[in-house]
């Protein structure tokens, strides 16, 4: 029987790169389902070639273009859940920001497992997530690089205990430079990723280094380890993706080509391994460079493992903060350190000691956004 997935995000970098694995695996996996906001386009070619019974359109408007023949459609603000509610073998979450958090509880109150590549339903809401998926009995299984290099060196065991992860970074487009230098570049400059090619939010993240403390939390929550025992290194090839120290001091990495096909189809066989898609290492020539990550020049990072620390509706906080931020900063709207600047000052403003619900996760985040706006308008 073939592995029925569904595809969240299906039009984004992961999206197109999952169906490029499906595509090599037609013999393993079939498409159950797939969602979008509005590139109907691209869908509509998805469609055709991967005959799914079921496709959500999160713009209503651009879901008027379809002609839902064959499968059944979903449209609107509820699509994405509507489809979730469907069982499947797997859901890859490869939407951005926290819209992944309510359709990721959707789909394990179904009875799906999930292949999160979406780490913002952790950092908001991993509290409620891994302890609904154990009582659920489904997998959460990791799509993030850094985090399927981790479950890899656990031998696929997220309860073998480990005394250290250390959690590698690029250090993203601006490393080794300067706050004088960095402060007045644009998205533009910061979109130039040297290693990975990655979506617009999270690579402006490794620019300002958020997506490493984003990191930290989400790997937090997959491995239920403590911040103290989560070491950042700096190691700009990009070639290791993460180790793993044990008791006994021993330490395994995973090496490998950054290309995010490799941790989705980790993910889309385990407990099995695929049959490789891609050239090996070659270590004709090869260097590995690590350095001290610099808090001082990227104070998201800082921020992050403070809230890391904290816990509660904190993340929450942060990321609606960074979210906004980050999206005004694409605009050209904000300058590189207005992003730390003002997730500081939301984390100042908001109570993160309000009980941890869905309810309460959803509220703090709408508030944060508004204060944002706001904030940016008079300034
Ligand atoms: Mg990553």
């Amino acid at each position: 029987m073939k592995k029925q997935v569904i595809i969240l995000g299906s039009t984004g970098s992961i999206g197109t790169q999952t169906l490029d694995v499906i595509r090599h695996y037609s013999d393993k996996f079939e498409v159950l389902g797939l969602a979008c906001n509005k590139n109907i386009d691209l869908l509509s070619k998805q469609i055709e070639e991967f005959k799914p019974k079921f496709v959500a359109v999160g713009d209503e408007k651009a879901a008027e273009k379809i002609n839902p023949s064959g499968f059944t459609l979903f449209k609107g603000e509820m699509a994405v859940i509507n489809l979730c509610m469907m069982k499947a073998d797997i859901v890859l979450n490869a939407l951005v920001g926290i819209d992944g958090l309510s359709p990721t509880i959707t789909a394990i109150q179904a009875g799906s497992n999930i292949a999160l590549a979406n780490k913002e339903t952790l950092v908001t809401g991993g509290d409620i997530v891994m302890p609904l998926a154990k009582k659920q009995g489904v997998q959460i299984l990791p799509v993030d690089s850094e985090h399927s290099a981790i479950w890899q060196c656990l031998d696929f065991n997220r309860e073998r205990e480990l005394s250290k992860i250390i959690l590698t970074a690029s250090g993203g487009a601006f490393r080794g430079r300067t706050r004088q230098e960095i402060e007045n570049l644009k998205a533009k400059d910061a979109l130039k990723h040297p290693t990975w090619s990655m979506g617009a939010k999270v690579t402006i993240d490794s620019a300002t280094l958020m997506n490493k403390g984003l990191e930290v939390i989400e790997a937090i929550h997959l491995f239920n380890t403590d911040p103290k025992d989560i070491q950042i290194v700096v190691h700009r090839e990009s070639v290791i993706h993460s180790m793993v120290q044990y008791s006994d001091g021993s330490i395994l990495a995973q090496l490998s080509y950054p290309d995010m096909k490799l941790p989705i189809q980790v993910a889309l066989n385990y407990p099995e391994r695929g049959d490789y898609l891609f050239s090996p290492l070659s270590f004709e020539n090869l260097s590995l460079n690590f350095e001290k990550v610099d808090l001082d020049t990227f104070p998201c990072l800082s921020i992050a493992l403070d809230v890391a620390k904290k816990r509660g509706l904190a993340p929450t906080i942060m990321n609606a903060a960074n979210e906004e931020l980050v999206k005004l900063y694409l605009q050209d709207k904000i300058k590189f350190y207005d992003i730390s600047k003002y997730v500081r000052k939301s984390l100042d403003k908001f109570d993160s000691n309000d009980r941890l619900s869905l309810f309460n996760i959803e509220n703090v985040d709408y508030e944060v956004r508004e204060f944002i706006k706001n904030s940016i308008w008079c300034y």
